[in-house]
């Protein structure tokens, strides 16, 4: 196919790799230029650079990914004077994968239909290791057929292609299970630094929890204390993983949402909260799994 793809950074870019890699045509904007002219090199005369989004539908193309920061710039580049969708959109795919909120990803796709586009919204998971080997989840929401049709396109960057049901769902799905995440990483560094500070080796004791009725994710495959596991964020003091600024922006996304649909979300909050402390404290580049530091003494 010939796609469209804006948005090369962390996770753009190496997803728009791989689609190259798959053998699809490109036509990419980014607003950062280093960005567009390494991906352009990278394609080796199979990406080319629009000077805008809507330039991007003047070269014919078949869909667009998008993969953007936040809600503000998913809209300025789908609704803006010369966005996506001031240009001809009739019968083309749009696919933004940026995290947003469901409400927003609901009210550019509803601006998408009613120009005559086709759309997905379908978050990710899996970091910039998933983007880079192609092992992505794809969270997906909008028409199940549509969905059918473009599972092979969104295979050439995942793994994982899940349905979620209609236009915001992949949203939907994406900051629940990131806030239970944030709870639990909270809940498992809570407890690792209890059981330390009363005497337990952490390796027995997360050992323990494994296999007990406190296991999750974030003990089991992801633990927060240093020493437990190798090969995860905290046997490297923390670099790389998912960054505290990223996980308070999901949780700032959650707690929206839940504000707006009225549903409580108090541990949710809690840990957007508990989040917020330890960024303002400089750790906002560290790791998720790094807010174990608001728990021990080193
Ligand atoms: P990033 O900041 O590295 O990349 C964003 C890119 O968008 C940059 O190249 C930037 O120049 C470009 N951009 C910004 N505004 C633009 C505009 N108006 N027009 C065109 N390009 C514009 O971010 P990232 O880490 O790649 O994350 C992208 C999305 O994926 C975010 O929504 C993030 O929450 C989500 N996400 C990230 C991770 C991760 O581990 N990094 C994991 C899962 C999901």
């Amino acid at each position: 196919m010939k796609l469209g793809f804006i948005g090369l950074g962390n996770m753009g870019a190496p997803m728009a790799r791989n689609l190259l890699k798959a053998g699809h045509e490109l036509v990419v904007f980014d607003i950062v230029q280093v960005n567009v002219d390494a991906l352009i090199k990278h394609g080796e005369g199979r990406a080319t650079a629009a000077v805008t989004p809507a330039a991007i539908l003047s070269s014919g193309v078949d869909g667009v990914v998008t993969m953007l920061p936040a809600a503000q710039h998913v809209k300025s580049v789908y609704l803006g004077s010369d966005g996506l969708l001031s240009a001809n959109v009739k019968g083309v795919v749009l696919i933004d994968s940026s995290t947003i909120d469901p409400m927003s990803a609901r009210e550019v796709a509803k601006a998408a239909r009613d120009k005559g586009a086709l759309m997905l919204d379908a978050p990710v998971s899996g970091g910039t290791g998933g983007a880079e080997a192609g092992t992505l989840t794809f969270m997906v929401g909008g028409e199940e057929s549509l969905f059918n049709q473009m599972k092979s396109l969104l295979q050439a960057m995942g793994k994982n292609i899940v349905f979620c049901g209609g236009a915001g769902n992949g949203q939907v799905a994406k900051v629940a299970n990131n806030m239970l995440l944030g709870i639990s990483m909270i809940g498992t560094a809570e407890a690792m630094a209890l059981g330390v500070s009363l005497g337990m080796d952490p390796k027995v004791l997360a050992g323990i929890i494994n296999t007990s009725s406190g296991r999750c994710w974030s003990s089991d495959t992801y633990n927060p204390y240093p020493g437990v596991l190798e090969n995860v964020p905290a046997a490297r003091g923390y670099t790389g993983g998912f960054g505290s600024d990223l996980m308070l922006k999901d949780l700032g996304l959650a707690t929206e949402a839940a504000k707006l649909s009225k549903q409580p979300v108090p541990l949710g909050s809690l840990a957007q909260q508990i989040y917020q402390t330890f960024i303002l404290q400089g750790y906002g580049g560290l790791d998720f799994s790094a807010i174990i530091k608001l728990f021990t003494k080193n």
